[in-house]
């Protein structure tokens, strides 16, 4: 149990014992961003709570779901702020299902995509805490849907990438640009607006035409959703100009055409 604040067994029921239960901890994705994307298991969970730990990305209005007495706890990362080390969420969550029946993680998107969510299942697996995971709409897929753009469309992308391009150790060096150039899929990126010259350059440098078009998608899903379209070649500046912000999804391919067709505006 490497890490893991429990010494020995625990039970895994969820009765009241001794003063403290042993409650369940749900990892719940609370969708790309408007509220009303989480799941209806999502919501329910949320509403049900005795404890919310939340991320910078889930959606402020979700907490107005929580019972009276819920304990909030932010822990995402606040411009100055330091966000709370990973290592300290996962003995966080530990600590509340003693305290609590029912304690929710709340992150944004999906739990598994990008979010670290698999890294606190496994602590509280190794520290014989329950945990149910809650999956959520993820901005990769919605992010895109909801500016008109398709992840696949019959005929023009049969399947797309999703990396993000951010890491633990040198971000874009792991990405394989070729395998994602030579293919026909579409390319989605995350955490990626700061690098967006580079992926741009990356794809172009591995035999992508800089005709190829692309999109970046600010906000996706709530009221300050903007959207930027370009080609490869200029993505870059023009998403500067527009001054998008964070969070982004990026997206290159032709699908981005169809947003012609399917996109709101
Ligand atoms: N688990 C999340 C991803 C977490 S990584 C999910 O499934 O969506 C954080 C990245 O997700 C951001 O840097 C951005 O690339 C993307 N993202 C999350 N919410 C977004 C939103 N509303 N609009 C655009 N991008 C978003």
């Amino acid at each position: 149990m490497p890490g893991c604040i429990w010494q020995g067994e625990l039970p895994v029921n969820q009765t009241k014992r001794k003063g403290f239960y042993m409650g369940t901890v749900y990892l719940v994705g609370a969708g790309p961003g408007d509220p009303e994307l989480i799941t209806v298991k999502g919501l329910k969970a949320v509403q049900e709570a005795d404890c919310i730990v939340y991320d910078r990305l889930a959606s402020p209005e979700l907490l107005r779901e929580a019972k009276p007495g819920c304990e909030q706890i932010y822990v995402g990362k606040a411009s100055h702020n330091h966000t709370m080390r990973q290592e300290e969420i996962n003995r966080l969550l530990a600590e509340k299902s003693r305290e609590y029946e029912k304690t929710v993680r709340l992150k944004g998107g999906d739990v598994y995509v990008f979010g670290r969510g698999g890294e606190e299942g496994m602590y509280l697996k190794d520290c014989g805490v329950p945990f149910e995971i809650i999956p959520g709409v993820t901005s990769a897929i919605a992010g895109p849907a909801c500016a008109g753009i398709p992840v696949t469309h019959r005929g023009i992308a049969s399947g797309f990438h999703v990396v993000t391009a951010h890491s633990q150790s040198d971000q874009l060096a792991e990405i394989d640009f070729r395998a994602m150039a030579e293919g026909k899929e579409t390319c989605i990126f995350l955490m990626g607006l700061g690098k967006l010259e580079e992926i741009a350059r990356g794809l172009m440098d591995a035999g992508m035409p800089g005709s190829t078009e692309a999109a970046v998608i600010s906000c996706a899903t709530t009221a300050r959703q903007q959207v930027c379209v370009s080609d490869l070649e200029h993505i870059s500046r023009k998403a500067g100009e527009a001054r998008l912000v964070s969070p982004a999804v990026i997206v290159v391919g032709q699908v981005v055409s169809l947003r012609e067709k399917l996109g709101a505006e």
